[in-house]
């Protein structure tokens, strides 16, 4: 995720490494990178320019205040307006209603209907909600196929109207079904096109009247840049839409539209897509975003993400079986499935503060299990549950089952030590010993 931006800015930034003091002279310099890692992320010329003339202003007001080294107070600055440009705080949907209406728009190819099943999914994992999807294309008998694949996935009804011509009657009768059924969300997926024209916005507008929602959000693919801001901005002219979902940031897109968005349109980002499953996707914390932008990283995400996808239940099993000496491979390939789960590997790493520039141009991605889970499904069940038995003319013929090398193997194995050791060692309270291990 805007891995250009970060190393850009990263380099604006480290002009001020060294300097002892800020002055008109390194701020100016310092600031032409940042405006030029800005503009080349595709972030719009007048936000890029009044973005850094607020920065200079800050800096070389904050200068004589402060103990932090100027590079320190820089990043601090920069972080600052970032966020603040992003948006400032988190933005919450709208549920009060009962049931609460929300209603998606965007282009066709966006994300919509991805984006669609994923809050559907994430709030029924809330628990107290029960999600009703909506088929509005009566355009595209493929994109209401899409929907109902979707709701099957996730186990969340799909309303639609075989035959019927009429988005807005649809909405609307989706609406009453779901007061009778007491699903207390109801999401609208509807009809986009390819660009902004006239038909699909007044269809829209009339869905919009006709079904009063909650909320109302635009989808938009981040890879498309300044595009996405004027889309935005013709979709929000007609429905004063409520919040962005801002699709497909773990692609290599630039970063200009997270960036710009909100201030061309004045709503704020509300969730982020970061990959195809429907699992990828994150609330929009301002905050966070420009942390992982300065490549700090975003731990509370990874752990939050974490929390979501781990079941707690799976989890004291585990324990069990790792206080009585019984952690198996059948366990480890289980931990990577949790892992997998949780989303595209590379955009996890990127939460990692540190990582994304560590990374770089390294090919890391879901198949980085891969040859681990081949060895293992080579494996039989008893030498899953007890790798003690796994003896050279064994491991010789897991290695010729998975197409890997006796090195994997044994590496593998190797691994699969030091980790039950670490697990035995975190269980018997020995957290701080291992700790201190670490440290050293
Ligand atoms: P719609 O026409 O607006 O309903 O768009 P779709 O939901 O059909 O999405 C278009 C394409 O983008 C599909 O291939 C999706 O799998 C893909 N897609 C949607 N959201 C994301 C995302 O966050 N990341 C990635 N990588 N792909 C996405």
């Amino acid at each position: 995720m805007f891995d250009n931006l970060s190393e850009k800015l990263d380099k604006a930034l480290h002009v001020l490494k060294g300097h002892g003091q800020i002055t008109e002279i390194n701020v100016a310099e310092t600031l032409k990178e940042v405006r030029r890692a800005l503009l080349d992320a595709d972030v719009n010329f007048k936000i890029a320019k009044s973005f850094t003339n607020r920065v200079k202003e800050k800096a070389l007001g904050e200068n004589v205040l402060t103990t932090l080294q100027p590079g320190q107070l820089m990043v601090k600055i920069v972080k600052d307006e970032l966020t603040e440009l992003m948006g400032g705080d988190a933005a919450g949907v709208n549920l009060s209603g009962n049931p609460s209406v929300i209603l998606m728009s965007g282009l066709q190819g966006s994300g919509k209907t991805t984006f669609s099943g994923k809050l559907a999914n994430y709030l029924k994992n809330k628990k107290t909600k029960k999600p009703l999807l909506v088929a509005c294309d009566v355009y595209r008998p493929a994109a209401i196929n899409q929907l109902h694949v979707v709701g099957e996935q996730i186990g969340v009804e799909v309303y639609s109207e075989e035959g019927n011509q009429d988005p807005v009657a649809i909405a609307k009768n989706a609406v009453a079904h779901a007061k009778k059924n007491g699903c207390n969300v109801v999401i609208v997926d509807t009809a986009g096109r390819l660009a902004v024209d006239e038909q699909m916005m007044t269809e829209i507008a009339n869905i919009h009247k006709a079904i009063s929602p909650e909320e109302t959000l635009f989808v938009v693919d981040s890879m498309t840049g300044q595009d996405a801001v004027n889309t935005a901005k013709a979709f929000n002219d007609v429905l004063n839409f409520d919040g962005v979902i801002l699709t497909k940031l773990d692609g290599d897109t630039r970063g200009g539209a997270a960036i710009s968005i909100k201030s061309v349109v004045d709503k704020p980002i509300k969730f982020i897509g970061t990959g195809e499953k429907m699992e990828a996707i994150d609330v929009f914390y301002p905050s966070r975003m420009a942390d992982r932008i300065l490549g700090m990283g975003d731990v509370v995400s990874l752990v939050e993400r974490a929390q979501e996808q781990f079941d707690e239940e799976e989890a004291r099993k585990l324990q069990k079986k790792i206080a009585k000496n019984q952690f198996g491979f059948d366990d480890f390939l289980n931990q990577i499935q949790q892992v997998k789960k949780m989303g595209n590997i590379k955009d996890l790493m990127g939460m990692i503060p540190g990582a994304s520039k560590a990374l770089k141009g390294m090919d890391v991605d879901d198949d980085a299990f891969k040859g681990i889970e081949a060895i293992i499904y080579s494996m039989t069940p008893d030498e899953r549950s007890n790798p003690t038995v796994l003896n050279a003319s064994r491991k010789k013929r897991i290695a010729k089952g998975s197409g890997t090398s006796i090195q994997e193997v044994n590496q593998l194995l190797k691994q699969f030590n030091q980790m039950s050791k670490m697990m035995k060692m975190m269980q018997g309270g020995g957290g701080r010993k291992m700790m201190q291990m670490m440290n050293r």
